[in-house]
């Protein structure tokens, strides 16, 4: 059965004048979904018994449940069971300007980064797009706050479940739906380039960010297995045409790894390779985990690293660290079945 979360509004208006119902019942069902937020059909109160009933009978509503939160200063991490029992996790960080929460888009990933422990398990399925929508109305429900940023990092590669992820951003940014602004919701790829491509044209303002990790192929070609089949002088043409038709600031993702992507020679050709672009490249210091042998770079050679980005002239931020005390910082997230 579908679930009613995996219908966008347009989806719904064809739903109701297939059933020989009136149109406009689908921006009403669409208002109690993600205005009002009920969580039953049977809430819905502006509409007719058999309505309902009807609804009841062509739709499931709630199928995730939470079944653990962590807890750490200004984060929480949730476990989500889904449907099958398979299990994901999301991120909830509470910043001064407003709560993000991190949310995942598969079980497990395909996509084998070398340095990341949600790509150990491999794939196992996409997340439909009900199973986001329904890790922030539950983490709103369990937090007592709305979630007025989203950033689509969790586990999971989303361009590897693009249409979904597309259905999923429509509606959360529809100002009928939960009407969050494009500005505040940020997707992140590690380079999958043909959805880049189909992603420039969309209508949406939404902030894109690029998990570069590598200033040049040979040490990208290490670290992530994406790079042999969109290696960098195929990604970065189809970036520059991204910034040129969106005009929009392109983030770049770049986890120091001691030893690996880190000396003075990668700063500078980390330079070379964005020179021109607008774009800021977010440094974040690598999270160990126990699994995988990668080091974190130390504090003052990061600094290093920061200070010859800016010396040319490149924007540059170092990531705020949140949740490594409870495993929910980047790569480390899973999501194991026996959890
Ligand atoms: N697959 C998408 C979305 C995941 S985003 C992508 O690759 O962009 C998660 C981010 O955390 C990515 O930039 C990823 O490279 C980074 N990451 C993975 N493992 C990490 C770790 N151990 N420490 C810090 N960042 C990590």
């Amino acid at each position: 059965m579908n679930n009613i979360y995996n219908l966008n509004l347009t989806d719904l208006e064809e739903y109701f004048i297939n059933i020989g119902e009136k149109k406009f019942k689908g921006s009403q069902v669409f208002d109690w979904l993600y205005r009002k937020k009920v969580r039953s059909f049977d809430e819905m109160t502006n509409l007719k018994k058999e309505i309902i009933d009807k609804l009841k009978e062509d739709f499931t509503i709630k199928t995730v449940s939470i079944t653990k939160v962590e807890r750490d200063i200004d984060v929480n991490k949730y476990l989500f069971k889904l449907k099958d029992d398979e299990k994901v996790e999301a991120v909830l960080m509470n910043h001064p300007y407003g709560n993000s929460l991190c949310i995942s888009t598969q079980v497990g990933c395909n996509m084998g980064c070398k340095f990341c422990e949600s790509g150990r398990l491999k794939k196992v399925r996409n997340l439909e797009t009900h199973e986001m929508i329904e890790q922030i109305l539950l983490v709103e429900e369990e937090c007592g706050k709305r979630i007025s940023h989203i950033v689509i990092m969790g586990i999971g590669e989303p361009f590897d479940n693009y249409d979904n992820l597309i259905k999923f951003i429509e509606i959360v940014n529809n100002p009928k739906g939960l009407e969050l602004g494009s500005r505040h919701i940020t997707v992140s790829t590690c380079g999958v380039v043909p959805k880049i491509i189909e992603f420039t044209s969309l209508p949406y303002q939404v902030n894109l960010a690029i998990s570069l990790h590598a200033p040049n192929n040979t040490i990208r070609d290490m670290i992530m297995p994406i790079n042999k089949a969109y290696p960098l002088d195929v990604l970065f043409p189809v970036l520059k045409d991204y910034i040129k038709k969106t005009n929009r600031r392109l983030t770049f993702e770049y986890i120091m790894l001691d030893g690996v992507n880190d000396t003075e020679e990668c700063a500078k050709e980390l330079c070379e390779l964005v020179r021109g672009m607008n774009c800021y490249i977010n440094l974040i210091p690598y999270n160990e985990t126990n699994n995988i042998s990668f080091k974190r770079t130390k504090k003052e050679k990061i600094s290093q690293f920061y200070d010859i980005l800016k010396k040319n002239s490149i924007c540059v931020t170092v990531r705020r660290e949140y949740g490594s005390n409870i495993s929910a910082a980047c790569g480390q997230l899973r999501s194991k079945k026996e959890d």
